[in-house]
């Protein structure tokens, strides 16, 4: 036990995961702290997926105006000011802040400014302030992962390119995961020259083949250049821009060079070993599912711990944190059919198994799979062919898994994310009437077995 306290919690990062443990925690009664070192929010709100999915929005235009005339419309000179967007989108990113705020300070919850180390299983600093609490709960995310090579200085992450002071000709993205498809369609859309250099064969490693494969098309289509098997070894600076060089050799000139390649938990200089944490190998705070670290008064939730690193999950563990510890209602958290969604244009979103794990596990499996011309392009042309997917247990006839590539995926995927919880069948999938006409409806009408896998 912990002699006079100041709180019962203290969570060390106000970001997603933080706030909403603090926020159930406070209102099961506990006596809550909060330190945040940047702005409340955290990595979603204020520099990940809220001010992205603004940008994506804006970069969203250039092709509805470049269609549009399929539909009769006469547009004029289009002109796109970059500094807008991004004060714009600033100001929407103060509103949430706030709004964040708010919610801390409403439900009781104090809230110091400033980096928390650990000193030992119930203290924390904070600048000048030293506080002592029954539980702490760190909840700091990560960063992006820096490419260790020469002149990696001169290249961005997704941090800086959220507010770059303007908008680049030409950029070299590396990596090809969620960050970097994401930024390749916004650049792409505003009229930047985008080249994506991957160290691996296909796009989105871990998304269903079917996926990375519509996907690597769609990027193409649109004029993505995607170089395989390369990484950068060297930049330079030159007068005419970021000097990249492949292979010991000069290979391109960029003016903005987008290191997308991960990121990794924020666990350096934080005093986890004073307090008795345990971390991996990749520096993540190891947990049970329970969310409880080595030290049994330390929890940890979100990015941190490495588990799945999306809001939505943060969000869960920290709920269950603060219902187990708080609430008298033990929540073990589990991390099966998780809905992802990539907002790359067009969008991704999966739920379930693809069809490599499926076939990974011994399920023996039907594919449905239907390529699709969203009919909004017939009139207009210039769109890319989407994709739908269902991954079917042949004996069970469960639809273990559901892809999605095209216009408004994550938002039909929601949906369907709920029928693969509660384990649906194909079947009970046959039985749901379509909505026409939709794309969604492909989904729920799919007859024709695509393959069959069944050895
Ligand atoms: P990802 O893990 O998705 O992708 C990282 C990419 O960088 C991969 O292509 C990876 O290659 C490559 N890479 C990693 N290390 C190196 C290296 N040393 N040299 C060269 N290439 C490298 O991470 P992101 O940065 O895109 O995003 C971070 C996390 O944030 C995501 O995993 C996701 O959890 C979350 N996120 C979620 C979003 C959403 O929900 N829409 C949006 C943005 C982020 P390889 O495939 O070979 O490992």
């Amino acid at each position: 036990m912990v002699e006079h306290p100041d709180f019962d919690l203290f969570v060390i990062g106000a970001g997603s995961g933080g706030v909403r443990a603090a926020r159930i925690a406070a209102g099961h009664g506990a006596r809550v702290g909060i330190c945040e070192e940047s702005r409340v929010g955290g990595t979603c709100v204020i520099r990940g997926c809220v001010p992205k999915k603004l940008l994506v929005y804006g970069a969203e235009f250039s092709k509805a105006f470049s269609q549009a005339s399929g539909y009769g419309w006469s547009i004029g000179q289009t002109e796109f000011d970059w500094a807008e967007l991004i004060k714009n989108k600033n100001k929407e990113i103060d509103r949430l802040n706030g709004i964040y705020l708010d919610l801390l300070k409403n439900a009781g919850v104090e809230l110091f400014e400033g980096r928390g180390r650990l000193v030992d299983p119930h203290t924390v600093v904070i600048g000048e302030h030293t506080i002592r609490a029954k539980k702490i709960l760190i909840a700091v995310g990560g960063r992006p992962r820096e490419l260790d090579i020469e002149g990696h200085q001169w290249a961005i992450s997704s941090d800086e390119a959220l507010d770059l002071p303007t908008l680049p000709r030409k950029i070299l993205i590396v990596g090809a995961g969620y960050i970097a498809v994401e930024f390749a369609g916004i650049f792409n859309g505003l009229g930047v020259d985008v080249t994506l250099a991957y160290r691996g064969d296909k796009i989105l490693r871990g998304f269903d083949h079917d996926v990375q494969d519509a996907l690597e098309r769609a990027l193409i289509q649109q004029g993505i250049s995607i170089l395989y098997q390369c990484t950068p070894e060297k930049i330079t600076k030159t007068n005419e821009g970021l000097s990249v060089f492949l292979d010991g050799e000069a290979s391109g000139v960029f003016d903005q060079v987008l290191f997308a390649t991960g990121r990794v938990p924020y666990t350096w200089d934080m005093g986890l070993e004073a307090a008795g944490v345990r971390t991996d190998e990749f520096g993540a705070i190891v947990v049970d599912e329970y969310s409880q670290t080595s030290q049994p008064s330390i929890y940890a939730v979100g990015d941190v711990t490495n588990r799945v690193n999306l809001t939505p999950v943060a969000l869960m563990e920290g709920h269950a944190f603060a219902d187990t510890v708080f609430g008298g209602r033990d929540r073990a958290v589990t991390h099966e059919n998780i809905p992802a969604a990539v907002f790359s244009q067009p969008p991704v979103a999966s739920v379930g198994l693809s069809e490599h794990e499926a076939r990974d596990q011994g399920h023996r499996l039907r594919l449905f799979k239907s390529s699709f011309m969203p009919m909004k392009y017939t009139l207009s042309g210039g769109g890319q062919r989407g994709l739908m997917k269902l991954v079917v247990d042949a004996d069970t006839d469960q639809v273990l898994g559901v892809h999605i590539v095209g216009p408004d995926a994550p938002e039909i995927l929601q949906g369907f994310a709920v029928a693969v919880r509660a384990g649906l069948t194909k079947a009970d999938f046959d039985r749901t009437l379509g909505i026409h006409p939709t794309a969604a409806e492909e989904l729920v009408t799919l007859r024709e077995v695509t393959h069959e896998d069944l050895k």
